[in-house]
């Protein structure tokens, strides 16, 4: 029969066709992975920093992950100086700031914060075996004083040089890391960093706690006011999360030992 000599082709055609659609059609028809770009300034261990592979990692990169996750987003993470963050948020380079940024009342003109996850005050920080050991802001005065730009600790001590007129040599930094470096070079009598922060520097630097100023600050992620929807469902995912396990293997895994 002439037929059966074209069928056994036909058929393969048709079974390659039929497999090819198969692959090929839900690439087509699935909705693209949603991505949440998430804006940090990784110079903030245990919170942000960037790891021997050269990856930003830390606290408040896994708790978006895992809180992006439950959501169904892809979390894209976007290294910004932390002065720089508000400004990127507002004019849509990234959708969440996750930079262990407290929730002030001045930042809550700009931006919508979420719940907070985290609570920290301010401490001074020395190089060890100085023998300085300030105790408060007035035993700075006339001191070299790294902070990082942009930070509560920077206003900490703008607000104390302006309600005492006393006068601290203020010297901010892009990032924490160089001021805890220039602090170990002997460039600086002292570093003011968020107290969770000062913990890591102590254990990576030849630096020391000297005092802690309560400040009692509260970290929230950060999203565009006009973002309501996208912070109710951050608050929700945030709120459920901190109460799991997850959560503190993270907080373990960045904190502990
Ligand atoms: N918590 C401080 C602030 O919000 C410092 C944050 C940081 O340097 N990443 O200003």
């Amino acid at each position: 029969m002439a037929a059966s000599r074209y069928l056994v082709p036909l058929i393969a055609v048709i079974v390659i066709a039929v497999l090819a659609l198969l692959i090929i059609y839900p690439r087509l028809t699935a909705p693209p992975a949603k991505v949440l770009r998430v804006g940090t300034s990784p110079d903030f261990p245990p919170f942000e920093f960037i790891d021997e592979g050269g990856n930003i990692v830390g606290i408040d990169i896994d708790l978006v992950k895992a809180i992006a996750k439950r959501l169904g987003y892809e979390v894209e993470v976007i290294s910004i100086d932390f002065e720089g963050l508000i400004p990127a948020l507002l004019n849509k380079q990234i959708d969440v700031i996750a930079s262990g940024m407290t929730i002030t009342e001045e930042r809550a003109e700009v931006v919508a914060f979420t719940t907070p996850y985290w609570e920290a005050d301010q401490a001074i920080l020395v190089a060890a075996g100085s023998g300085f050991r300030p105790q408060s802001l007035d035993d700075l005065v006339e001191k070299k004083v790294g902070v990082q730009s942009g930070t509560t600790a920077e206003q900490l001590v703008h607000d104390y040089i302006t309600s005492t007129g006393k006068s601290i040599d203020v010297k901010s930094y892009p990032s924490y890391v160089l001021a805890v470096v220039d602090l170990v070079n002997g460039r600086l009598d002292a570093v003011i960093v968020d107290s969770p922060v000062a913990q890591m520097f102590v254990r990576e630097y030849n630096v020391e706690v000297s005092a802690i100023i309560r400040t009692e600050e509260k970290y929230g992620l950060a999203v565009r006011k006009d973002d309501v929807e996208l912070l109710s469902k951050l608050n929700e995912a945030l709120e459920e999360f901190l109460n799991t396990d997850e959560w503190m293997q993270i907080i373990d895994k960045y904190l502990g030992g």
